[in-house]
């Protein structure tokens, strides 16, 4: 076929007059037809070809319209109130994590074949970020302080929920919830990370057998 025909002269014809040197794979003859159909509403010039950005009024790339573009939704309205806390950024980024159920909780190291039973060292039961943050005794303890604290009856048990109510809060009040529930979360986890270390040792995990062999 001629390689140096126009777009536009190659989809005149029905179905289009090009061909390929080996037949297409499934996947592959969709995303052609796919792109085929998004091709024939378009209106074709003689124009110089040019590349445009859709997500902002300049038609120029930007990392924010991106960025906004992949957060919308929930996601931004919680991204809004997180970014602007003024909170450290390490524990921006943890709450990140934690609302997106990235942290390395037992569970999570299980799945990825890493030496974890997918249990609580604390408690015993199946370590989820549920559990880490809202269902283990450590958490319901640190919960209940907030709730002292605030005069309210807040009882989050996923971090939907959590994510429900900080989006709830508003002004001043916004932000001393974030400063309050950020840190305390912080703390739970880096609690949790040295409870295991130590609850590993004294069970003679973490260290193997001879810590077990000279108790
Ligand atoms: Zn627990």
């Amino acid at each position: 076929m001629d390689t140096n025909i126009l777009v536009a002269d190659a989809l005149r014809v029905h179905p289009p007059a090009i061909s390929f040197f080996r037949s297409l794979e499934a996947g592959e003859e969709a995303s052609w037809n796919a792109l085929v159909a998004e091709l024939k509403g378009r209106s074709l010039s003689q124009d110089k070809d040019k590349v445009t950005w859709r997500l902002t009024a300049s038609q120029k790339f930007s990392v924010k319209s991106l960025y906004e573009k992949l957060t919308e939704g929930n996601e931004l309205d919680m991204a809004r109130g997180l970014w602007k806390a003024g909170i450290p950024l390490k524990i921006k980024i943890f709450m990140w994590q934690m609302f997106r159920n990235r942290l390395p909780t037992s569970d999570n190291v299980a799945k990825r074949h890493r030496p974890a039973n997918g249990t609580c060292a604390i408690c015993g039961l199946g370590e989820d970020a549920n559990h880490v943050f809202f269902g283990c005794r450590l958490a319901r303890f640190a919960w209940s302080a907030v709730r002292d604290t605030f005069n309210q009856n807040w009882n989050p048990q996923t971090s939907v929920d959590l994510l429900n109510l900080l989006s709830a809060q508003r002004g001043a009040n916004a932000r001393v919830v974030w400063h309050s529930v950020g840190p305390m979360l912080w703390s739970i986890w880096t609690v949790r990370f040295f409870s295991n270390v130590i609850f590993s040792y004294r069970l003679g995990r973490h260290w193997g057998s001879s810590v077990t062999r000279d108790a």
